[in-house]
This record gives structure tokens, sequence and C-alpha cells, in this order.
């Protein structure tokens, strides 16, 4: 089959012939139809939390069934699914009450190990989706409903990951919610979601004016926009975010990837607010713990969304398709995998969400190098 293997830390993707993944008991091969593409999975590669290479990235796949390891699962043969991919052992305290992430064994398929004993796992379905085949354990398959396309099927986990932070900012009707890095997947697919939850405004942070604005396109009503600038500092982005939540947002959902932007948006939250942090920043915190305590502001952590997020996610996204499907702004042959992660470095040009179609891949593909 062909594949887009990445072949070192730094990201390098090479392009070519692999040998067919075949399904063992408990198993099914899949036949891509869609992967997504998220920056993410190079930053991970760049931290050390993707043991072995070469393999193959792409963690939100979605494609048919093409074969099976177990005679009585034939059934499955031919049927549209989504592969769930958190691997994790699905019988400790955070498996049975729906925490997977938090498994010791919890890792990604296609993507990265994040549990302590998790390789065992992890080794066995390190391959993802920027291939032609993959193959994924029988209990990652989630059936996608008819009106659920491919490419939407493959951004379940995207959705999901919005849902848990909504979950966790745990807001009431009427709600005044900050975005961060609201031009990103994360940020788009969590205001697209905004009125399932009950938002009745929408503050979308971001780096890039010109960015923001399109993103405030997506529903004008609803969102307002802040975009950080290089010399701000706590008071001026709060300053801006009060300029238009006046008594501070009820919650922030937060997913910057870097910077002092998730210290900043702090004074822009009100009294006895949530900030929700899914945005794997390392830059420390600059606000002393003694504010969280006077201003009784919750801090969350978490990593992304369970299999009980994913089916809520798959029940929201069929319900209206159309409004999710926009938010789908590149589909990319296989050897043009290397055109996105560079693009989700530079900035170059509006990407909101990216799906790899392995059908579009040229026959010239084989053996590039990008
Ligand atoms: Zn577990």
């Amino acid at each position: 089959m062909l594949a887009s293997e990445v072949i070192d830390q730094q990201g390098t993707l090479k392009v070519g012939n692999v040998p067919d993944p075949v399904a063992q008991r408990g198993e099914a091969v899949v036949r891509v139809a869609a992967a997504g593409l998220a920056p993410g999975a190079f930053n991970l590669l760049r931290m050390g939390a993707v043991p072995i290479l070469p393999t193959i990235l792409g963690h939100e796949i979605s494609g048919t069934v093409e074969s099976v390891g177990d005679p009585e699962r034939e059934g499955l043969l031919g049927h549209r699914v989504r592969v769930h991919p958190l691997l994790s052992c699905g019988a400790c305290d955070y498996c049975t009450t729906d925490r997977e992430m938090m498994c010791a064994q919890n890792a990604m398929i296609g993507h990265a190990v994040f549990g302590p004993e998790a390789m065992g796992r992890y080794q066995r379905f390190h391959n993802g989706g920027l291939a032609e085949l993959v193959v994924v354990p029988v209990a990652n398959l989630d059936l996608l409903p008819d009106n659920l396309d491919f490419e939407l099927g493959a951004k379940v986990h995207d959705f999901a990951n919005a849902i848990r932070a909504y979950k966790l900012a745990d807001l009431d009707k009427g709600a005044t919610l900050i975005v961060t890095a609201a031009t990103g997947a994360m940020g788009v697919a969590t205001i697209a979601l905004a009125h399932e939850f009950g938002v009745h405004r929408i503050i979308a942070v971001g780096r890039d004016a010109d960015r923001l604005a399109e993103v405030e396109q997506l529903d004008p009503d609803l969102i307002r926009t802040v975009a950080l600038q290089d010399d701000d500092g706590p008071q001026t982005v709060a300053g801006r975010i009060r300029a238009i939540a006046p008594q501070g947002a009820h919650a922030a959902i937060d997913y910057l990837p870097g910077g002092r932007g998730t210290s900043f948006i702090f004074g822009g939250v009100r009294v006895g607010g949530r900030i929700v942090h899914m945005g794997v920043n390392p830059e420390p915190l600059v606000i002393p713990p003694a504010a969280f305590s006077v201003n009784c502001i919750s801090f969350i952590g978490t990593r992304n969304g369970t299999r009980k997020d994913a089916h809520d996610a798959i029940r929201l996204l069929s319900a209206d398709p159309q409004r999710y499907s926009r938010l789908i702004t590149h589909r990319l042959a296989l050897d043009e995998a290397a055109v996105a992660r560079d693009n989700f470095s530079s900035r170059a040009e509006p990407m909101w969400m990216a799906v790899v179609r392995p059908e579009l891949t040229s026959a010239d593909a084989l053996g590039v190098d990008s």
C-alpha cells in the first residue's frame, strides 16, 4: 500500500510503498477514506512522545472495513466507520468512569504514547491513517451514520475534544465563553458547537486579526474577537476582553500551544469562573495562586475527549452536517501532507481543518520525498 511515513523527530514525511497490514484476532483493517492532520502530532514528535520511527501518523481516521481477523466479525465488512484513536486498558478506575485518557495504558493510534504502561498497545497500533490501509482493534470502530461523510467522520475526534472541554467548563445557559487559538481546528470546532452548550457570546482570541475576522463570519451575532499582540501584557488583554464583556467571561476554553496568552486571559474571566486548558502549553503561568483563590477561579487541565464524547460528537454532527462541513478547508493527497505540516507552523494560509484523502494521491507520488 501507499503510505506517508514520518521518518524522524523533525517530522520529515516520505511517501512510498509499505507492506499491507493484516488483521489478527480482534482487529480489522480499514481502507482509509479520510484522515485528519493535526499540528499537535508534529509538536509531540519534537517532544519525543512518538517513540517508534518510522511511523505512519494520522489518528483521525474514517473509511470502510476491508478485512477482519475473526470470521464471526465478517458482518462488519464494507461498513463505513470512524476509528476511535484512544487505546487504554478498559478496566481501571479511569476507563470505567468516562476518563480513559487518564489510563496508565493510554496511547493513541497513529499518534503518540501518553501513559507510562502504554507501549504494548501502541507498538501494535502505532501506524495511523496517512496510508491506504490501517489495522485497528475492532473495539475502536464506530459505525458512521449514513448522512455523516468520511471527512467529518475523520474529524469526530476534534469535536469530541471540544465536547469534553465544554463539559468541564460546565456553563449555564446564556454564558460568555473565551476560546483561544480560535482560528485552529479545535477553536473552530468549539465555536461551531457553541449553540449546543447554551453559549450566548464567544470571545475568540487568536494571534492574527485577519484570521479572526474570518472566524467571526461563522456567526457574526455570536462572535467577538480579540487579537493578541506581541507587546501585550495581562492588563491589555483582560481590558480588551472586558470591553466586550464588562463582567468578564464565565469560562475560557484554552487551546494555546505556547506563549503567555494562557496567563493573559485570566483577567478576562469573572469571579467563580473556569479556565479549561487543553493546549499543552509549556509556558509557565504568571498568575499568583492567590489570584485563583481570591477570585474563586478553577484551572482545569485535560488532554482529550473520551469514547462517550465521541459518540456525543457523532450524534451532534449527524444532526446538522452542513454546519460543520464548512470547517474543513483543505483536502489533500498523501503526498501533500507535508504542505499541511508546513502550513501549520508557518501559518502561510488560513487552515481550519485539513483531511488527507488517499484516493486523491497520484501514481507519481510513489517515491517522492517531501
Ligand atoms: Zn484503564
